[in-house]
């Protein structure tokens, strides 16, 4: 070989290793925690996020923050990553688990500057993740399914500081009301709960409908618009004559011809329209076209039919009413139809739609959600989505506990016991841990505009005394007890959060060694002027603005 160095990777590629892979992982994962801890809490504020397209978000959401930002930077998904998997598994908690993920980070740069090896982190983290999951189950409250009250809390919780924030106390009712409704043994499906949005109106004018709501008019007038005691049919075909693949020149040469040519054409939707009615179906739900000589047929036959149906609305209309879809219109039989006892066309929120109700499954509801404005309703939906979530969560669990902070210090002080029990240098990793945990009251503070610092020794004092419930009420800055103001959440989405955080962190401190096939920077996208539509009105760093590692330095710089 002689002194010709030895090429092992391309000339593109891009290696970073030892202490500059550890500390460009971990500011990149701290940075994205930044981005997500302003809007922590009921004083949290929002983000408006405008995409590469000019889509505008507003959100309060961790999840939905930091899936808009687009972030390239392949340590900083990892923390991405948290939130999705929080957003998954629990619903809600997503900035909790990235802003406990950041912080597990920064006190991990702490302890690698002191020369505590990265394994011994891990070890110290993990015995302390384990440690803190195993106090919050013993703390945790019982909640019973008929707990109505509190489950309500526990709903109005998880949408404190969202958009719907003025209206939670009924939105928490309408939560609670259509996740009982579609629970039974197997436990709460969601999917069961449709969710529509109605653009005008009021949020305290969202309500609950017994059945589906489709947002569709009949095909023609001339249907009914009310029918009692339904059979329904749902339909994945099209009640037309099917159109040739090829284009095909029929050559009519006298007038008789054309005639028979329509004439086979209207026989073909005859026999389907037919078959529908010897079937015994009184409501049709189509989700391709209807041909508008198969509409007249329908509507004399007195049948009320909707044509392209929306594919998941033709899913729940199914599941509510018992119906088989039928693929093929001339194979369906009365067996494939299923039961409402109404369904009706009627004026909701300002437009007509199709409701069908009193089905033969109960368990089927649309929540029917009203804002303002579109942005207003979206951020509705999405709080929404947290609190069914939330609702689903303790009822398969039954167990619960307070918010505002409280559980994250009271886990920072007996993990701190917990720590001389463990010695070593991992002990240093357990008080760090402890340490992280407490930036969820601490960033509570923050948001609420108080003094982090006499808040937390405040919180400190009230469970040194015993008060395990003892948060911080961001409104007001006193340390008051959660339970009694009613700021509760499930068990699971607070040990679902330290799971992750943990997981992440850990993850991103064993890598030594970064090497990037390719320039990195080539796979950011919107290059250079991602500012322009994302950084500054975004505060969040533009789309991109983080994508290449070596852009890490102004990418960042945006997101803090
Ligand atoms: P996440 O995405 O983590 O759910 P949120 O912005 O929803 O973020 O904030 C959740 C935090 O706010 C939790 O720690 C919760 O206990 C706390 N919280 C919610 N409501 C209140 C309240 N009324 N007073 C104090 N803290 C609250
Ligand atoms: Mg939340």
């Amino acid at each position: 070989m002689g002194n010709q160095p030895m090429i092992v990777m391309s000339e593109d590629s891009q290696r970073t290793s030892g202490d500059d892979a550890q500390s460009m992982n971990i500011t990149a994962g701290k940075a994205v925690a930044e981005a997500a801890r302003t809007t922590l809490g009921p004083k949290g504020m929002d983000k408006m996020l405008v995409g590469s397209s000019g889509n505008v978000v507003v959100t309060n959401d961790g999840v939905t923050i930091l899936q808009e930002m687009e972030i390239e930077h392949p340590a900083a998904n990892m923390i991405v990553e948290v939130a999705q998997t929080q957003e998954e598994e629990v619903s809600d908690g997503t900035t909790s688990a990235v802003v406990v993920g950041g912080d597990l980070l920064g006190q991990a740069e702490d302890l690698l500057d002191q020369d505590v090896h990265a394994t011994s982190i891990e070890q110290g983290y993990r015995q302390a993740s384990e440690e803190a999951k195993a106090i919050l189950e013993e703390q945790a409250i019982d909640v019973g399914a008929d707990d109505t009250e509190l489950l309500e809390q526990i709903a109005a919780t998880a949408m404190t500081g969202k958009g719907a924030e003025n209206a939670k106390g009924r939105l928490a009712e309408l939560v609670v009301d259509a996740v009982t409704s579609v629970a039974d043994d197997a436990g709460v499906d969601t999917d069961n709960i449709k969710i529509e949005t109605v653009v005008g109106g009021a949020i305290e004018d969202s309500e609950l409908v017994d059945g589906v709501v489709v947002d569709k008019d009949r095909v023609s007038d001339a249907m009914p618009y009310f029918v009692e005691d339904a059979n329904v049919a749902v339909i994945d075909d099209a009640l037309e004559v099917a159109e040739t693949e090829i284009d095909t020149e029929v050559n009519v040469t006298d007038p008789d011809q054309l005639e028979e040519f329509l004439d086979r054409e209207q026989e073909q939707l005859r026999a389907m329209v037919d078959d529908i009615v010897d079937a015994g179906a009184d409501v049709v739900f189509a989700e391709d076209g209807i041909d508008d000589m198969a509409q007249q047929f329908l509507a004399d036959a007195g049948i009320l039919a909707v044509r392209r149906t929306k594919s998941s609305d033709a899913a729940q209309i199914a599941r509510a009413t018992g119906a088989q879809v039928v693929g093929n219109v001339g194979d369906i039989e009365a067996d494939d139809l299923g039961f409402a006892g109404t369904v009706s066309q009627q004026s909701v929120g300002g437009s007509q739609q199709l409701v069908v109700e009193d089905v033969e499954d109960a368990s089927s509801v649309t929540l029917l959600l009203r804002g303002g404005t579109e942005h207003v309703v979206d951020e509705v939906e999405r709080a929404i989505g947290d609190s069914l979530g939330v609702v689903r969560i303790t009822l398969e669990d039954g167990k619960a506990l307070p918010g505002g902070g409280a559980p994250e210090t009271n886990l920072a002080l007996e993990l701190r016991d917990f720590a001389d029990s463990v010695g070593g240098r991992e002990q240093l990793a357990v008080e760090a841990f402890a340490d992280a945990l407490e930036s969820i009251p601490r960033t509570l503070a923050e948001n609420g505009g108080l003094d982090p610092i006499d808040s937390l020794v405040d919180l400190r004092s009230q469970h040194d005394a015993g008060q395990s419930s003892a948060g911080l009420d961001a409104y007001s800055g006193d340390v008051i007890d959660m339970e009694t103001e009613g700021v509760v959440e499930p068990l699971r989405v607070k040990t679902q959060a330290i799971d992750s955080a943990t997981e992440a962190a850990v993850m991103l401190l064993r890598i030594d060694d970064v090497i990037a096939a390719g320039d990195l920077k080539g796979g950011q996208i919107d290059g250079d002027d991602g500012g322009d539509d994302g950084g500054p009105p975004a505060g969040a760093g533009g789309p991109g603005g983080m994508g290449g590692m070596g852009g890490m330095g102004g990418g960042m710089g945006g997101m803090m």
